[in-house]
């Protein structure tokens, strides 16, 4: 089988391997559609895992079934589903701990294109099928579905690491992909007054469409300044941190008031240390909680977060800026997420 791969740091191609082969609780799939996400550049340009050989990238895609193995019982060739980009072994020590995520070692649950080859790919390979795949619902647009495989469940679990309740007030730190669905589960978790921090025209038009309220820009200035201003000095209840690096926890801890939490699903891909103030930080007592989480994956938060689109109280669209049909347009895909062009979201392929 043909696939995309990363063939060193730097140096990415079209390959041939082997078509993967089905365990007794796995399944073999066929992407309908895949989504390039940040991760992918992170990866292949900035070798943000380490080296990889002839590692086949992408973890965010929808597909249909092509083969499984003869302990799954829920899917069955010709099936449309829905792939989270976290793939656990449900299992696992970890998962029976709450900690999918991590199944198999800090990370681990993560295997498309760290571990394992990923689904740009005319085939790739699922562990537990029961477990982490989910019906794509009838009717969805597969383009739309493989926004679900990634960018909603990681900007929402932002917005559960930092518990965000009716009647607050919300500043989410980046507002790409990932930080437009932190906002979009803001809103739905009862947020009173949103800020984003973000200036491109694309995205601060979908993050109003999502429900934010208030923008500011970290090029204008110290972000929890900016914040202190809007809120009369209070600050806000909850951060949700979707970009920027090490030094954006001196933003988020000193915009926070007492009692508040962060929630981190930012990838910190430099520096040693997070930087987090020490007076603002209560000398230590302030009550401010710093959590900081990869997502956990899994049928059921697929099945639950596809009933939102279904049931039209999450619209995917504003995320597909750009869109291309055939693998022919995979690299130029690629190329176009690393050039980050002003007015580009997020780039999704339709394959089939
Ligand atoms: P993105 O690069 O498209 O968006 C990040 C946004 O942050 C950009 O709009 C950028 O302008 C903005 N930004 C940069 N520096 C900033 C600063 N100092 N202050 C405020 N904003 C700043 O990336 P994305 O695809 O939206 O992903 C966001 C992050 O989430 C990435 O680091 C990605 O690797 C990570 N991620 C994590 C998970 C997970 O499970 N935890 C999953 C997918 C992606
Ligand atoms: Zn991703």
């Amino acid at each position: 089988m043909k696939g995309y791969a990363m063939l060193k740091i730097g140096e990415s191609g079209w390959i041939e391997k082997e078509t993967p082969k089905c365990g007794p609780l796995d399944a073999i799939c066929k992407p309908l559609a895949v989504a390039i996400c940040t991760s992918d550049i992170h990866t292949l340009w900035e070798g943000a895992i380490g080296d990889r050989h002839n590692m086949i990238l992408g973890h965010e895609c929808s597909a249909e079934v092509v083969e499984v193995g003869e302990c799954v019982k829920d899917f069955k060739p010709g099936d449309r589903v829905l792939v989270p980009a976290i793939t656990p072994d449900w299992n696992s020590l970890e998962a029976q701990a709450g900690y999918s995520m991590h199944s198999g070692g800090m990370l681990a649950g993560w295997k498309f294109s760290n571990f394992k080859d990923g689904v740009f790919s005319e085939y790739f390979h699922v562990n537990d099928a029961d477990g982490n795949l989910a019906h794509m619902p009838e009717g969805m647009d597969p383009a739309d579905a493989c926004i679900l495989s990634d960018m909603v469940p990681t900007g929402f679990h932002a917005v559960e690491l930092a518990g965000v309740e009716f009647g607050d007030t919300v500043l989410v730190i980046g507002i790409g992909p990932v930080g437009l669905m932190s906002v979009a589960g803001a809103a739905l978790h009862g947020a009173s007054r949103i800020i984003a921090v973000g200036t491109r025209p694309v995205c601060v038009e979908a993050a109003k469409g999502y429900g934010a309220t208030d923008f500011i820009s970290y090029k204008d200035g110290p972000i929890w300044e900016q914040v202190m201003e809007l809120t009369g000095g209070k600050g806000v209840d909850r951060v949700c941190v979707d970009g920027g690096g090490c030094e954006t926890f001196e933003d988020a801890v000193k915009a926070l008031k007492p009692g508040g939490k962060i929630g981190n699903v930012n990838y910190l891909g430099s520096g040693d240390y997070v930087n987090i103030p020490r007076v603002e930080w209560g000398v230590g007592m302030g009550h401010k909680d710093i959590r900081g989480g990869l997502m956990p994956g899994g049928r059921l938060r697929m099945e639950k977060l596809s009933s939102l689109v279904t049931s039209g109280r999450l619209d995917l669209h504003p995320e597909v800026t750009h869109l291309y049909h055939g693998w022919d347009h995979l690299e130029e895909a690629l190329f176009t997420m690393r050039d980050k062009p002003a007015d580009l979201i997020k780039p999704v392929v339709v394959v089939d």
